[in-house]
């Protein structure tokens, strides 16, 4: 039996929940529920116009019930008096098929038909700007090599602590902070867990630095390259799968300490990866970060092939130690549910077909990346991407063709409202014709 939120909201003393999800391009939506209501709520969902936000729906559609979870709830550590609580979405009485906590959870429930339990940790760098987000919030910060840089870090003190303070108080062991590789990019770390634990997480990760950095008088975002000559934001993450509380991508006799199930799981990621674009990298501005020219800090640290290596961050996938491997694909706008379902979903195809990832590439794909005869590339923009998504037959078997015509639809839709705006570099090339 699930726990009781009126009940909690009395012990705790909650006096409003927002009751959330997260739409098929990431945005955070939610309705604002006083504890009085809560029980009604929990039974029934919270209402929704589906069409209103980013889902397939018309607005014809019935109402979409947004039901929390209550193993989800997380008191806003700057205002606790507020519950947060990621919820799943039915319409009709049943699952929104295109819902990504649905889809999370489906491909959840596949892996655990197995026995099997995909835990994952996120690293979402983000950028903190002006409040109008056209400059860098620090004008101080103009280092071109600025990785890690004490200064410009500690210029953010305050705000970083308040951050990593929530992060403590919540329980998620924070471990470190530090200033990335672009001028104004922030990343904050925290340990890995279940894989829906993280991904609730991820969205409220995203949601907390969003707002305490506008109390601070900032912007924070996870646009994926906001600056044409700064390194943009990744979201990598790492992935490992187990198995009755063993870590089974872990095997001492193996080839850099990984098991002959985490190649075949690796092996499926690899096989999809570009079919999978379209997820990891879901926006128009997604692929100005990965197929980048080099920016100021001399790296764009992200990839533009489809090979893996060992502790080395010039390629997609680096196992950085045993037990475990890094995705380094996806950017800060990837989706908290659709990346690790669309992770995991490849990875159970690649133990189903015993997919092999290859051998393992150990050079600086930056340098020496064009030597490489037969390296697969990746999509090159996001309708190339959508174009190899819906002829994926992994992706089709592995999410049912609703989800997948769907994201699609929606997705197509995003490329026709980009492709209708003239943009500043077409005049400025074009005008003189
Ligand atoms: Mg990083």
């Amino acid at each position: 039996m699930s726990a009781d939120l009126a009940k909690i909201a009395k012990e705790r003393g909650i006096a409003y929940f927002l009751i959330s999800y997260v739409d098929l391009f990431g945005m955070l939506r939610a309705k604002l529920v006083p504890a009085a209501a809560i029980k009604a709520m929990q039974k029934n969902g919270a209402g929704f116009a589906g069409f209103a936000t980013h889902l397939d729906m018309t607005p014809a559609h019935p109402d979409t019930l947004a039901v929390p979870d209550p193993a989800s709830l997380i008191q806003l550590p700057w205002k606790p008096e507020v519950g947060w609580l990621a919820a799943d979405l039915y319409c009709g009485g049943e699952p929104v098929p295109d819902a990504p906590r649905n889809v999370l959870k489906a491909q959840i429930a596949k892996a655990r038909a197995l026995g099997l339990q995909m835990k994952t940790g996120v690293e979402c760098e983000f950028f903190l700007l002006t409040p109008d987000g056209k400059a860098i919030g620090d004008a101080a910060d103009e280092y071109p090599k600025p990785c890690y840089d004490q200064m410009a870090l500690m210029r953010q003190y305050e705000l970083i602590k308040a951050i990593c303070d929530g992060m403590l108080t919540l329980g998620w062991n924070p471990y470190q902070n530090d200033h990335e590789d672009a001028n104004g990019q922030f990343e904050m770390n925290w340990e890995y867990d279940d894989v829906l634990v993280s991904a609730d997480r991820h969205v409220f990760f995203k949601y907390m630095t969003k707002t305490l950095a506008e109390q601070a008088g900032y912007r924070a975002t996870f646009m994926p390259k906001p600056f044409n000559n700064l390194t943009g934001s990744g979201c990598h993450m790492h992935v490992s799968v187990w198995k009755d509380g063993e870590n089974v991508f872990d095997d001492p006799s193996g080839e850099l300490g990984m098991s002959a199930l985490s190649y075949r799981f690796l092996g499926g990621v690899m096989h999809s990866a570009a079919d999978l674009c379209a997820i990891f990298n879901p926006t128009i501005n997604s692929f100005k970060r990965i197929n980048a020219p080099v920016t100021a800090s001399g790296a764009t640290w992200s990839p533009n092939t489809i090979t893996y290596t060992g502790n080395n961050r010039t390629h997609m996938v680096r196992i950085p130690e045993a037990g475990r491997f890094e995705f380094r694909l996806m950017d800060g706008a990837t989706n908290p549910y659709l990346a690790p379902a669309a992770l995991l979903m490849a990875g159970l195809d690649g133990i189903a077909n015993s997919r092999d990832p290859g051998k393992r590439l150990d050079i600086n794909m930056y340098t020496d990346g064009h030597k490489v005869k037969n390296v697969r590339k990746l999509p090159l923009n996001l309708l190339d991407a959508l174009r190899l998504f819906e002829k994926s037959s992994v992706a089709r078997a592995g999410f049912g063709d609703a989800f997948v015509d769907s994201y699609a639809k929606l997705k197509h839709e995003e490329w026709r409202s980009f492709m209708a705006h003239a943009s500043t570099w077409e005049r400025t090339y074009t005008i003189d014709c």
